[in-house]
């Protein structure tokens, strides 16, 4: 057993406290200072004792918290590929024993039997320090990333989702005649952090894109759509801003209504990603004529979790080019920097936060 200093919550029932408490030690000799942990939906869950799936390490009565962390090399132990200094990114899940864990996708774990650090069995990142394999850390490539390279952890998931989108897309071209997307319609659904790097991708591909909510934003989140050349729309107040022959659909919110009430307006060969988990979201009508749209327009419904350790390095290029674009807004993402002993943040959350983060040292 290691003594720690961080925040544990006992999944599934939930609670959240800070302290210091005995886990068992973590597998890996290279000595992780843990710098930021961003705060996430996942982790509220937890904390609300909403997430049933969730359970404790195997030996320990409740999971150290966290999943999305940046840290700093304190002591790089056998390893040649880091040295003491280094900014790193852990990765979230650890393989099982399918076939696609064990070819470094355990985001496509086969029989769930992958673990999450913070979430399903492991140990989580929000505490002073931690101890890693290095094929479970990825380097940050550039150290003026330290304010903002803890988005590494939600962009990783846009860069998987990406991924699936060109392998979905594969059956039909959906690029414009000239072979970029310029033209191409992409609409976000939801304004989080998930929502913001979304839209900020498809944006970056060519696509026009609208990001839209069933209320107004506030004057940050604007600013940083401006930047990146997206359109906001309140659907609740007029949603044929949105019109009609839409290319690509990003879900952030989980509610089957309004992936529906998009849904339908997808032009031939639409793909929508489905993203945002809404379990207690009620449920909607779908009638004959969706499905007949669905199959006459070749359209594509599909769900992307996770993501594999190349898309944090893809996240990692992404997130240094924004940040080094002049008078860069991607900072701004991050809304809120609290103390560890916070853990208020967990139960009430600002109503114009993007991202809250933990500063950890
Ligand atoms: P978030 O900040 O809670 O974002 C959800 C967004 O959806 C919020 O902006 C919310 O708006 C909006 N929303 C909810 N209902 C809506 C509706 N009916 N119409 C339009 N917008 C609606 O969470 P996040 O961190 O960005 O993550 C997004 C989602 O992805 C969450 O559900 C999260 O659990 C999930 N997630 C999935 C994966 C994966 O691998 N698939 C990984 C991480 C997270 P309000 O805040 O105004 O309600």
């Amino acid at each position: 057993m290691k003594e720690i200093e961080g925040i544990i919550t006992d999944a599934p029932k939930g609670g959240a406290k800070y302290g210091k408490f005995q886990i068992i030690e973590d597998e890996g000799n290279i000595r992780v200072q843990t710098l930021y942990t961003g705060i996430c939906g996942t982790d509220r869950g937890m904390v609300a004792g909403h997430l049933d799936f969730t359970y404790n390490p195997e030996g320990q009565s409740f999971t150290v918290l966290g999943h999305e962390a940046l840290g700093r090399i304190m002591d790089p132990g056998s390893s040649t590929a880091f040295k003491k200094g280094d900014l790193v990114v852990p990765v979230v899940r650890r393989p099982g024993d399918c076939i696609n864990c064990r070819i470094g996708r355990p985001d496509n774990c086969s029989d769930g039997k992958k673990h999450e650090a913070g979430i399903t069995g492991k140990n989580g990142f929000m505490r002073k320090s931690f101890v890693d394999s290095e094929e479970f850390l990825v380097k940050v490539p550039d150290s003026s990333m330290l304010d903002y390279a803890v988005l590494t952890e939600p962009m990783k998931n846009v860069m998987k989702a990406m991924e699936v989108f060109g392998t979905v897309s594969r059956r039909a071209i959906i690029s414009s005649d000239d072979s970029t997307f310029e033209g191409m319609r992409c609409v976000v659904i939801g304004t989080g952090p998930e929502a913001f790097l979304y839209a900020m991708s498809f944006s970056d591909l060519g696509f026009s894109t609208i990001i839209t909510n069933r209320h107004p934003i506030d004057d940050n989140r604007m600013k940083i759509l401006s930047y990146f050349h997206i359109t906001f729309v309140d659907y609740s107040k007029d949603d044929s801003l949105i019109g009609d022959n839409i290319n690509v659909i990003v879900d952030t919110s989980g509610d089957p209504g309004t992936i529906f009430r998009f849904f339908r307006r997808l032009s031939y060969n639409g793909i929508a990603l489905l993203f945002g988990t809404n379990s207690n979201a009620p449920a909607t009508g779908v009638d004959g004529r969706d499905i007949d749209r669905m199959i006459e327009r070749n359209l594509t419904l599909v769900g992307t979790v996770d993501a594999a350790k190349i898309h944090y390095v893809q996240a990692l290029e992404k997130l240094s080019r924004w940040g080094n674009m002049p008078n860069s807004p991607l900072k701004n993402l991050i809304t809120g920097i609290y103390k560890p002993s916070d853990t208020g943040i967990f139960t009430e959350r600002n109503p114009n936060e993007i991202k809250a983060v933990i500063k950890w040292a």
